[in-house]
């Protein structure tokens, strides 16, 4: 039996004698299903043809992608702690380098995802290095391949180093999830924002979608949530869920300054530009 993963999304399936008829992930408007239809690979299949790559972007912060990029194409991050670990979000592709690199920095000590559509091969990361997966529980529903490794927090925040802190956004995902880690960015503080507060194209400003793909947004009402569960966090730092999206610093200013710009253009401040 196989482990199934969407070619689409990354998302691996409980092993299976053929692959499942469809992806749940893809056929729901926060995700799609491209032209040519629905279609699954392995990890061994993916490994043969694929290799991660990763950056340091800061000590204590790197990032690991695939190339050539697959499915959503996000980017993984390591942050790397006195207190052990983490590894924030996850992407399909797991090889032996990745492992000799993570086991190299300390292994990991917990998993931690933003949303569902980088669940991916969690359970295989869980495995080879032992570590919990903590996801929100209200996207409990989108787990495709449970797990006894799998810990469903509740409520809002969700302390898992002395330094790092999971807190609940919402928005694109009701149990849409940021990680925080106040000793990063050299004290000044680093938040993981993945895409459920997404860093744009020009770096200067943040912003918020129900759907990516299908470009549906979120109301107002969600977006000033998410503002409201970050108010009390203090960060410079921003990492989003591609290698490029970053931004170094005024984190802080720049959520304030792009919810202020989402709900005025959300409630019509552009009717006439
Ligand atoms: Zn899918």
């Amino acid at each position: 039996m196989d482990a199934f993963i969407c070619t689409a999304c990354g998302t691996q399936y409980t092993p299976s004698s053929v692959a499942p008829l469809e992806c749940l992930i893809c056929e729901e408007e926060r995700q799609y299903v491209p032209p040519r239809g629905q279609t699954w690979t392995t990890l061994a299949a993916l490994a043969a043809g694929h290799f991660n790559s990763y950056r340091q972007y800061e000590p204590g912060v790197i990032g690991i992608g695939t190339q050539p990029a697959f499915a959503i194409g996000q980017r993984a991050l390591v942050v790397c702690t006195p207190n052990g670990n983490v590894l924030w979000d996850c992407i399909a592709m797991l090889d032996p380098a990745t492992v000799t690199l993570i086991n190299g920095l300390g292994g990991l000590k917990a998993i931690a995802i933003s949303h569902p559509h980088f669940y991916t091969t969690m359970v295989e990361w869980s495995r080879v290095f032992g570590a919990p997966i903590h996801l929100h529980a209200a996207d409990q529903r989108w787990i495709m391949r449970p797990d006894p490794s799998i810990q469903l927090w509740n409520g809002e925040t969700q302390q898992l180093l002395p330094d790092v802190a999971l807190i609940r956004c919402g928005g694109h995902f009701p149990g849409g999830t940021v990680l925080h880690w106040a000793k990063g960015a050299g004290g000044r503080g680093v938040l993981c924002s993945s895409d459920i507060a997404t860093v744009t194209t020009d770096r200067k400003f943040l912003s918020f979608m129900r759907s990516y793909p299908n470009l549906i947004p979120l109301s107002a009402e969600q977006v000033i949530g998410i503002a409201r569960a970050l108010e009390s966090v203090q960060f410079d730092t921003i990492y989003g869920h591609y290698f490029d999206r970053v931004i170094p610093t005024g984190g802080k200013q720049i959520l304030e300054s792009s919810v202020k710009r989402y709900v005025a253009a959300v409630g019509g401040a552009y009717n006439n530009e």
